[in-house]
């Protein structure tokens, strides 16, 4: 983004918000936010517009963000999401101020419940899940207190230690807040805030079997902490007013919390919930398949930190639903590889077709130079070896063309990219018809660079060396769903995976690939990195994104 455009871009509101604060010296002058994962996933496009979020507020405002696990259920924890979650926030180009866990806070957070027993406002309740949820009510009729709500606080602090030295079984008792079963809001018909788990925690071990709900962590710890500014996603809107009665009841550093949208794309999920199902069902390779919408996803699959950067700062950040078009994210990325992306020439084609240049001599080579990336031209030119037969892409020929088909057609002149201008003079078949070779005359004063011939041909494709082809794998992916809005398709999500989201094909590169590291543009065909299963042996190349864009011709036709 240019200086200026930066000036005249309005304020987002939670920008508005942190401004507003600073000015009036909140928190003495302080910003510190917090991205919070819940440790049970790899991080996905969405979390990356939170991350941006928390991380851009601090930069812009000269705060610091907190990374902090959110690590209270045990069942689905795990370090090596802890390590991935780490490894993606690192590599989308941000760095936490300190690297914390709610689970250090479990002590704390035991204290915070006694604290409200001793108040009058918990109790250990031995009902049944279902009786709690019968008890809650519905959003127009007034819930019912459990039988166990008037327990003295003595009870309650006794029954509670015991919960925490593991005298009772899973499910045989909670503790809930106890605020008002009548309440419209249905968070404060006395929330259940710990439960019963005997099981192993990711960091905590067997050290602890009760663990506290979501509500009764996530705002605590925010408080320990000194979040200034708590961001997180429109569905916790109705949990704010028990994020800020906690707070209030305890007495703690008030944190406040702010809500804005969340990222959904088109053609894609973004739940690690659903993801996870992807992955453990197979539908596709790992968390890191390239048709993943997950950070270790889109890297594998050659998207830049900076592009996903440049992205969620062109989405904005908004108060109220929506679904994003990945048609822009890909914009993005294409908009940064255009800028660094070495280009290449790559027959995409299992079954090229051989062209034998008839007037070049046999056995003669020549090296010609061609330029890395006209958009850099610091980057220089690499010698790319032409001689008397080469290969092209098959659909680079037609043998009766239509008008406007400016290739391979009998009589037809096109330009080799970097190297000469040839015609076609003779199309050679095999016995069932297939063209199985061309062969043209090259003008020898037609050498890109210096061409002195004064012929102008209106088509350039690209080629390859037959010797010295090498041949590699490359990976072709289209979207993973069929569906352009997942939250409106019926049955199951899975129901509507693109049976083609990917084409292997078997490809022929210049050799200069063989050296392979990076990211490349493949001359008329897009945008390419080398994968991560990829040896010397055999090369494999995967389509970050296609050269068309059709997001910017859309947005050129509304
Ligand atoms: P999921 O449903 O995929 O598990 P989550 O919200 O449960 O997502 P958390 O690990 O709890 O995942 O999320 C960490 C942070 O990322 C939270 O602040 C959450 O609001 C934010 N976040 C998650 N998904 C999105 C999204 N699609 N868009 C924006 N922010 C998101
Ligand atoms: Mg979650």
């Amino acid at each position: 983004m240019t200086e200026e455009t930066k000036e005249v871009k309005s304020l987002n509101f939670l920008e508005e918000i942190v401004e507003n604060d600073l000015r009036e010296g909140k928190s003495g002058g302080r910003l510190l936010t917090r991205f919070p994962p819940e440790p049970n996933g790899y991080l996905h496009l969405g979390h990356a517009k939170s991350i941006c979020l928390n991380f851009g507020l601090a930069q812009k405002y000269g705060g610091q963000t907190n990374l902090r696990f959110d690590d209270t259920n045990p069942i689905t924890e795990d370090t090596e999401y802890v390590d991935s979650i780490k490894a993606d926030v690192r590599w989308l180009g941000f760095e936490w101020a300190a690297e914390l866990y709610a689970s250090d806070y479990f002590a704390q957070l035991y204290e915070f419940a006694k604290k409200l027993i001793q108040q009058g406002l918990a109790y250990v309740d031995d009902s049944t899940a279902e009786a709690i949820a019968s008890q809650k009510g519905t959003p127009t009729e007034p819930g019912q207190n459990s039988p166990f709500r008037s327990r003295s606080v003595e009870e309650n602090l006794e029954l509670f230690e015991g919960m925490k030295d593991g005298k009772y079984p899973d499910g045989s008792r909670v503790l809930r807040a106890k605020i008002d079963m009548a309440s419209p809001n249905m968070h404060f018909r006395d929330p259940v805030i710990y439960r019963i788990k005997h099981a192993h925690h990711h960091r905590t071990g067997d050290q602890w079997c009760i663990y506290p709900m979501y509500d009764f962590a996530h705002g605590q710890s925010d408080s320990i902490e000194q979040i200034t500014h708590s961001i997180c996603t429109l569905e916790f809107i109705p949990h704010r007013p028990l994020y800020d009665w906690f707070i209030q009841k305890l007495d703690i550093f008030p944190s406040h919390q702010y809500e804005f949208a969340r990222l959904n794309l088109t053609y894609t999920v973004m739940s690690k919930r659903k993801l996870k199902q992807l992955v453990e069902e197979g539908h596709v390779a790992g968390w890191d398949d390239p048709r993943m919408p997950t950070l270790s996803g889109v890297r594998r699959r050659g998207y830049t930190p900076e592009a996903i950067r440049d992205f969620c700062e062109r989405i904005g950040v908004a108060k109220r639903d929506n679904l994003i078009d990945v048609g822009l994210l890909e914009f993005c990325v294409r908009e940064h590889l255009n800028k660094m992306a070495t280009r290449v020439m790559v027959v995409l084609d299992p079954d090229p077709i051989k062209v034998v240049i008839t007037n070049y001599p046999e056995g003669q080579t020549e090296e010609l130079s061609i330029e890395n990336n006209p958009e850099q031209p610091e980057e220089g030119s690499r010698q790319v070896t032409f001689s008397r037969e080469i290969l092209v892409e098959r659909e680079d020929f037609m043998e009766n063309p239509p008008k406007k088909f400016f290739r391979l057609a009998p009589g037809n002149r096109v330009r080799l990219k970097g190297a000469y201008i040839i015609e076609c003079n003779e199309v050679i078949k095999d016995s069932e018809g297939k063209v199985t070779e061309l062969h043209c005359t090259y003008v020898p004063e037609s050498k890109s660079g210096s061409d002195t011939s004064g012929l102008k041909v209106q088509g350039t494709i690209h080629w390859v060396n037959a010797a010295t082809a090498l041949p590699v794998e490359v990976r072709l992916y289209d979207r993973l769903f069929q569906v352009e809005d997942l939250s409106e398709a019926e049955g199951d999500f899975k129901d509507h995976l693109n049976p083609n989201s990917l084409e292997i094909v078997h490809a022929f590169a210049e050799p200069s690939l063989k050296e392979a590291s990076g990211t490349y543009q493949f001359l008329r065909k897009g945008y390419f990195c080398l994968d991560a299963d990829s040896s010397p042996e055999r090369l494999i190349f995967n389509r970050t994104v296609g050269l068309k864009d059709s997001w910017a011709k859309d947005q050129k036709k509304k």
